[in-house]
């Protein structure tokens, strides 16, 4: 089997991938320029598949499928309508995409899953009793519709002159620098907010909703407390500070919204057909889902090694965080008696 070859089960039947989670060489010391170089063109890499993907859907939707920016200044309902079925439209397609191939097809079965369970059909957690139609609402009622509040806002600043534009023909090199620097933003702005709302009042709060995901499919990925949405989608407020082009704020609310999707998909790879498969980098962030304590980021930057709350998947990780789990179930115990 195809399985096989990349990862075991263990007893209880959950897959463990061979591959540890590991960073890009760029963050190493000493400094390794000739394979941090090497790592950046190459597939995967730091543009291809996942950013330049990104990248390129944002794009599209702020040139061809946005209204344009003087529409913004005097918003009328169907600009907003537009702007919500837009990314409605996306999210839908994408997400759409990865859950019905694996989770409605279940073209490989559970070849690749981490947790050999599908989601739960029957359970009084989740709203109408079903994680995937709990995280489907959770995804469009305040998901996507924050999303879309964040873009219309952002806009209409950046359309009655209140922020600073640049114009594209005469900053062409800032405008592709910074395209391509919003990975590191977001992989950035994404630690700090999840540290954040892991502070306990702000976790029973808000972040406690997506951790109900234990065992996570790819609607898993923005199903959030609308509090904790406000947060996530907070980092497109970075153009508030510095000139920008409205694609800016498009590309990192795009990459926001539809990186989640892979992310959680349950799996470490998808399968072409029976001898090939593609590794979609979903294990760092499945530990975090399982053990709720390691793996902030996930993403390119080291941030997890650097304050020591890196999970790699290894044996010795894995005692670890046992070890870990038992003496605070046990401090728990003792504070109760
Ligand atoms: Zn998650
Ligand atoms: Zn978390």
């Amino acid at each position: 089997m195809e399985e096989k070859k990349f990862g075991d089960r263990s007893n209880k039947g959950n897959y463990i991938p061979k591959k540890r989670v590991s960073y890009p060489p760029v963050f190493v010391w000493p400094l390794a320029p000739v394979r941090a170089l090497k790592w950046i063109f190459s597939i995967p890499g730091y543009f291809l598949p996942w950013n330049l993907f990104y990248v390129g859907i944002g794009l599209i939707s702020w040139f061809a499928l946005s209204p344009p920016l003087e529409n913004y200044a005097d918003l009328t309902i169907i600009t907003c309508l537009s702007v919500f079925i837009k990314n409605s439209g996306l999210v839908l397609i994408f997400y759409g995409a990865f859950h019905y191939r694996l989770y409605i097809q279940r073209a490989q079965d559970i070849d690749f899953k981490y947790n050999p369970r599908w989601p739960s059909e029957n359970s009084k957690q989740f709203l109408f009793g079903n994680q995937t139609k709990d995280n489907i609402f959770l995804t469009f009622c305040s998901g996507v519709l924050i999303w879309t509040c964040f873009e219309i806002c952002i806009l209409w600043f950046a359309a009655n002159g209140h922020l600073r534009l640049i114009n594209l023909d005469e900053s062409m090199f800032y405008f592709i620098a910074m395209i391509l620097l919003i990975h590191f933003w977001r992989d950035l702005h994404f630690y700090l907010i999840h540290r954040l709302i892991h502070f306990e009042p702000l976790y029973n709060l808000a972040h406690k909703t997506h951790h109900r995901n234990i065992n996570p499919g790819p609607w898993s990925g923005l199903a959030m407390h609308p509090i904790e949405h406000i947060f996530y989608f907070s980092c497109a407020l970075l153009y508030l500070f510095f000139p920008f082009h409205p694609a800016f704020v498009i590309v990192t609310l795009v990459h926001a919204s539809l990186s989640p999707a892979p992310g959680h998909a349950g799996f470490e790879r998808i399968k072409t057909d029976e001898q090939t498969s593609f590794d979609i980098d979903s294990f760092a962030h499945y530990l975090h889902h399982k053990y709720f304590e390691c793996n902030y980021a996930d993403g390119i930057l080291p941030l997890d090694r650097w304050f020591g709350t890196l999970h790699d998947g290894s044996e010795e990780s894995f005692n670890k965080m046992r070890d870990r789990l038992s003496k605070k179930n046990q401090k728990k115990i003792s504070a109760k008696t």
